[in-house]
């Protein structure tokens, strides 16, 4: 055991109670993203082991099922309880998995735990409908029921807020769970099921099972045992699971990514402008489905606002302290990825204004860090422009007037969030209400979603589900319509 934080030497998986190895037998190694070296090894888990978690998910459902909903959401609340207590423990581990800060980490724990609060108050009140019948003496009702087993798959970057967001709300509807963690945040999701158990929650309910997307997420998919598929991830996992899942009928939830435009108008506070572009842009390195990648800013303001945006990112501290301002990346492979896409576009005529590279100091060398990067000079359909890099990243764009912004915020794949920084109330009302996506900001940055409402997007960003918010309670249950005959010769 890695002492101080008890991790174990192997993450394992969690099956119908009991913390497995995977049944191959294999292992993957999980490196830091801070120095690259290996912090511990991981169940390396297969379809095997996913056919065991399912059963163990559909066994145990039924008798969840008929738990009363709000003895559910007491359950819930329990182990919200014990998140609590060992919040400082959830969070140590979140950074050290993702580099980030402890206390960016500390803060990600407690929104966990507050979407769990608001999914344990839910079992009070599963509301179905009563309404009128067209006929006489028949009274129509709705309620809801669990799918039955729910697979989630879920993303690294904010992994304590990915497990919260998705296992929460399908347990209060009553489902059995399968959820594949992230291959970079093992532990995060060990150490929820953990303390779901020994919070109390029956036997079998929550599984986890660890490994890579190909070997374990797409077995998940693909199993006829699964009846809603709930996933967070790129837009190119999302599309294949759309068709797979799609084929054999699946309830599908798609979380997917984003190009998200931050307007910046002749008007605007240009210092609450640049803050809000560095911490959209940077903070979490990027790494947010919700993060400001393009900025678009009116002419006449563009080289004011550059040159303070441009000193402002050139004084972020990149490091995984409390005091820095961003961490690494997640992988090696996600850090390559972008820096490939940077070289591309430099030879296409993009200008880099600060960082465009990896992080070689001493201090940073060995660990997956990307300097905070602003370009320019790309047009809006170069790939760079149009393919989410999912890191910290931004390109600006020069506009003429609003109608321009307007027009080259919607001019994108995605439709996630958007944000635009004015002290003009109707630019602000006719942004809101015509810019193309799930999630719309004034002036402040473009993340920021709360347990209580929906969160999700348009055209390549989702299917158009939206999770959390009572919106996911529809993804997670089924409605049925009761009609009751009442004989008025038998009163
Ligand atoms: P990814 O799609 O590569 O992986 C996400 C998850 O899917 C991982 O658990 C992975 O193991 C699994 N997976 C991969 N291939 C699979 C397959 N064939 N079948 C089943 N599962 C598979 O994404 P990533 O690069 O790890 O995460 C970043 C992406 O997630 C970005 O696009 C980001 O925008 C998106 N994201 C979206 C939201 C949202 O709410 N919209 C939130 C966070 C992240």
């Amino acid at each position: 055991m890695t002492k101080q934080l008890q991790i174990p030497e192997v993450i394992p998986n969690w099956i119908d109670g009991k913390q497995t190895i995977a049944l191959g037998g294999e292992v993957f190694e999980k490196l830091s993203p801070h120095n690259g070296e290996n912090i511990y090894e991981v169940a390396r888990s297969r379809a095997e082991d996913i056919e065991k978690a399912v059963a163990a998910a559909k066994n145990s459902q039924s008798a969840w099922e008929d738990t009363p909903a709000v003895q559910r959401g007491n359950i819930l609340h329990q182990i919200c309880n014990a998140l609590e207590q060992q919040q400082t423990e959830i969070a140590h581990i979140v950074a050290l998995e993702t580099g980030k800060s402890y206390k960016e980490a500390l803060g990600e724990t407690g929104g966990a735990i507050a979407l769990g609060r608001f999914f344990a108050g839910e079992g009070q009140r599963l509301y179905g409908r009563t309404t009128t019948s067209g006929a006489e003496n028949k009274y129509a009702s709705t309620v809801r029921q669990p799918c039955g087993v729910a697979g989630l798959i879920i993303a690294a970057n904010t992994p304590i807020a990915n497990v919260a967001w998705k296992v929460f709300p399908a347990l209060i509807c009553g489902n059995g769970v399968v959820l594949k963690a992230a291959e970079d945040t093992p532990a995060t999701a060990w150490i929820f099921a953990k303390i779901a158990h020994e919070a109390g929650l029956p036997t079998g309910i929550l599984n986890v099972v660890q490994g890579y997307g190909i070997e374990a997420g797409a077995p998940l998919v693909e199993h006829e045992g699964v009846d809603v598929v709930s996933f967070t991830g790129s837009t190119k996992v999302g599309r294949w699971i759309a068709e797979v899942a799609g084929k054999r009928l699946a309830k599908i939830s798609l979380e997917l990514g984003g190009k998200n435009p931050l307007v910046v108008c002749d008007d605007a506070d240009l210092d609450n402008a640049v803050k809000w572009v560095c911490l959209s842009a940077f903070s979490n390195a990027g790494q947010r489905c919700a993060s400001g990648s393009r900025i678009i800013i009116f002419d006449s303001v563009y080289e004011e606002f550059k040159s303070r945006l441009v000193k402002a990112t050139k004084a972020l501290k990149v490091g995984p302290g409390d005091t820095d301002d961003l961490g690494p990346v997640i992988n090696a492979r996600q850090l390559t990825n972008m820096i490939e896409s940077i070289e591309r576009a430099k030879k296409n005529g993009a200008q880099i204004l600060a960082g465009g590279s990896r992080l070689e100091d001493p201090e940073h060398k060995n660990g997956f860090y990307m300097a905070p990067t602003l370009i320019e000079g790309v047009e809006p359909h170069d790939e760079i422009s149009t393919c989410e890099l999912f890191g910290p990243i931004a390109i600006l764009y020069r506009v003429k007037d609003f109608h321009e912004a307007l027009h080259l915020a919607n001019d994108s794949p995605y439709g996630l969030t958007a944000s635009i920084h004015t002290r003009n109330y109707h630019r602000a009302m006719q942004f809101t209400h015509k810019v193309k996506c799930g999630v719309t900001v004034v002036n402040a940055g473009t993340y920021g979603s709360e347990p209580h409402m929906p969160f999700g997007g348009m055209r390549q960003s989702g299917n158009g589900s939206r999770e959390p918010g009572t919106e996911a309670l529809d993804i997670y249950s089924e409605l049925k319509d009761i009609y009751m005959i009442v004989d008025p010769e038998q009163i």
